[in-house]
């Protein structure tokens, strides 16, 4: 979302833009996935690459190039990044023992090892990186270390890896995020950094042993492949070169002229790469420009849960574009005004249906709609004329000229959520504005005071659709469309057209004798059912998460057959079976024993009604000390066992010669 908006928001002020991603296609667990599937890694990643390509198309992700790392072009320009480097003498070479599973016959690298975090304690650090303190080690730094395919604790053998001496690099770090950096990146980015090399950094290996990935392109390197985050980010330079091709443009202005402004926008757990590593590999081939700024996003989480993928804890965007249909800008809105730039932060279905209903609904939506209902219902849909401005006239139109600069600023501050809610203003400010000078009862004294009126709403109203095209791009289409300008969309030639800048110079944005369109709706409610069923989904993946994760409960202690034998238990019949009155849980049932017909309650009424239990073969336990329950004597026990989703299992000695009465042993 934030680097959508800033692209568009580049766009708009006139810079050469060029908005870069990708599916990143190497990683381990797509391996992983691909062996559990029973298809290849390419299969896995062919699939996904075309559903994420396409959510964010239709939700309005405005990129240059959406490429993926296993393109021919990639693995191309990855190798010779590496061949580049190897050639200039910037790796280290080094036999060292990895990891390694005997049972699955391969090395164990990144996601294929779990053990525990060194600085942390997290006893489910991943080999690369730990998720829960971000710190990024190897593998072998790993206490208690175990395959993920087998987990079979792995041994040591020996292996020749290239490594980055990131050490040698420290001095560069410090020079230019440490110094050169500390006021305008982000505190969270800034310090993570400082931690990680204040800490001292170590030489990081660039090959891992797998058969997955773009081959060591160097002597020796048969067998291995680069590590997936040394390749990933050249994804940023192959997938530049891929549009330049296709654009006819020089890709190296955009990666080596001093002129361009590099800008990574990413998630917490990928500072590391993208401000130590990634700098330190263009460093090292010596013609890149380094990123301007790399404003990181805290995490995220899902209605007070992490956010977990194979846990289907999300919100899956295609499901979204079918629970809600055209109402991209809502999430995009929701998102941005509740991102996590300072610190995580939650997404409630709550919180995204408050939104939506007393923000884009109330305020900004029911601004337009009076404006563009009532400029139809007096004019005919021509925007009036106005006569002398009031002083409240006036301040509302130099406070609407401000705002360009102040959202501006925020967003070149990397400050979203912040500029959202300028935004939210603005259309605040027309809202209060048309509340306090009522038209609608203005019109019956004063024609003239009315069409002022109205002429000052409209230059809201068409300041709003384009100063709202970063962040709510479809609203502010429609908009224009009502506003009958000119919108991305749109074929017509109009005169009436307004940049960014416009919005904070022009006198007039949208002048008198202009035709508008009819009124449509901008946004509507969302009703708590909607919510509902989104919080269901929720709770169902929670469900079926502790159904999978249900463990087998330990045995309990050895006891002695003279114990056992105690135990008298018989096959038996439920004969006749009533409710408890007053009672949720309980069944009073008369079960013939072959012994004698006794009374039995028993707490299974929640999994089976009296009628469906009436004639059925059980075991029962017949020696038990009698208990009253709510005043019923019960004799004895009926076995049963219970399912992780709370079901309850008859222990049925069912057969045509069990008869009852017969021992149980
Ligand atoms: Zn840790």
């Amino acid at each position: 979302m934030p680097a959508d908006i800033y692209a568009r928001y580049l766009r708009m002020q006139g810079h050469d833009v060029v908005f870069i991603c990708g599916s990143d296609e190497h990683g381990v667990p797509i391996t992983i996935k691909a062996k559990k599937e029973g298809v290849s890694p390419q299969d896995i990643v062919d699939k996904y690459h075309a559903i994420i390509k396409k959510s964010f198309e239709e939700f309005g992700i405005t990129f240059d190039n959406y490429s993926r790392t296993s393109a021919k072009i990639h693995h191309e320009t990855a190798s010779e990044f590496f061949k580049t480097l190897y050639d200039n003498g910037k790796f280290l070479e080094e036999v060292t023992e990895q990891l390694y599973d005997k049972e699955a016959n391969q090395f164990l690298a990144d996601r294929f090892v779990i053990g525990t975090c060194p600085k942390c304690g997290n006893e489910e650090s991943y080999g690369d990186q730990c998720e829960n303190c971000g710190t990024s080690h190897n593998a072998t730094d790993l206490i208690n270390p175990k395959s993920a395919i087998t987990g079979a604790t792995p041994s040591l053998k020996q292996t020749k890896h290239w490594f980055l001496p990131l050490d040698q690099y420290e001095d560069f770090l410090k020079e230019w995020i440490l110094k050169g950096h500390k006021k305008d990146w982000k505190t969270n980015v800034y310090g993570q950094c400082k931690s990680w090399i204040d800490d001292g950094l170590r030489p990081r290996a660039v090959t891992r042993d797998l058969d997955w990935g773009i081959p060591v392109p160097v002597e020796g390197g048969e067998g291995k492949v680069l590590y997936v985050w040394f390749d990933a980010p050249i994804g940023y330079i192959s997938a530049t070169k891929e549009w330049a091709e296709r654009e006819g443009k020089d890709w190296e202005l955009y990666w080596k002229d001093e002129s361009t402004k590099l800008v990574h926008f990413i998630g917490k757990d990928n500072i590391v790469f993208h401000c130590i590593i990634f700098p330190s590999m263009l460093k090292a081939e010596g013609s890149y420009i380094l990123p301007d700024n790399v404003p990181a996003n805290e995490f995220l989480n899902l209605e007070g849960n992490k956010l977990s993928t194979s846990k289907n804890w999300a919100v899956w965007l295609p499901e979204y574009l079918l629970d809600f249909p055209d109402q991209q800008d809502v999430l995009r809105y929701a998102l941005t005004a509740n991102a996590p730039e300072t610190k995580d932060n939650d997404f409630t279905w709550k919180d995204f249906q408050a939104r939506n209903n007393n923000e884009l609904v109330a305020i900004f939506g029911n601004f337009i709609n009076r404006v563009v209902v009532l400029t139809n219902k007096y004019y005919d849909g021509i925007v009036p004329a106005h006569t002398d401005l009031s002083k409240r006239d006036e301040e509302t139109l130099a406070a609407l000229r401000a705002y360009p600069a102040v959202i501006s600023s925020s967003i070149e501050r990397y400050r979203f959520r912040e500029a959202s809610q300028e935004l939210m203003n603005l259309a605040r400010l027309g809202n209060k504005y048309l509340a306090d000078e009522e038209p609608w009862k203005v019109i019956k004294e004063d024609e003239a005071r009315t069409k002022t009126i109205m002429f000052v709403a409209l230059q809201i109203a068409s300041s709003l659709a384009t100063l709202s095209e970063p962040f709510l791009p479809f609203t502010s289409n429609k908009l224009k469309n009502i506003l009958n300008v000119s919108s991305s969309d749109s074929t017509k030639e109009n005169s009436v057209e307004n940049t960014w800048n416009d919005v904070a110079i022009k006198e007039i944005l949208i002048p008198s004798g202009h035709q508008i369109g009819k009124a449509e709706l901008l946004f509507s409610k969302i009703e708590d059912e909607a919510i509902q069923k989104q919080l269901d989904k929720l709770q169902a993946s929670k469900k079926a998460n502790e159904i999978a994760n249900a463990v087998v409960e330990p045995q309990k202690e050895t006891i002695g057959w003279d114990d056992f034998e105690k135990l008298d238990m018989r096959v038996g019949t439920i004969i006749e079976a009533e409710k408890m009155p007053k009672a949720k849980k309980l069944l009073v049932l008369k079960v013939d024993t072959g012994i004698d017909v006794r009374t039995i309650v028993s707490g299974i009424a929640e999994s089976f009604t009296a009628e469906e239990v009436v004639g059925k073969k059980v075991t029962v336990l017949v020696n038990l000390v009698p208990r009253a329950l709510r005043g019923v004597e019960s004799e004895g026990m009926i076995l049963m066992t219970e399912t992780p989703e709370g079901q309850l299992v008859f222990v049925n000695p069912e057969g045509a010669k069990a008869d009852n009465g017969l021992k149980i042993s």
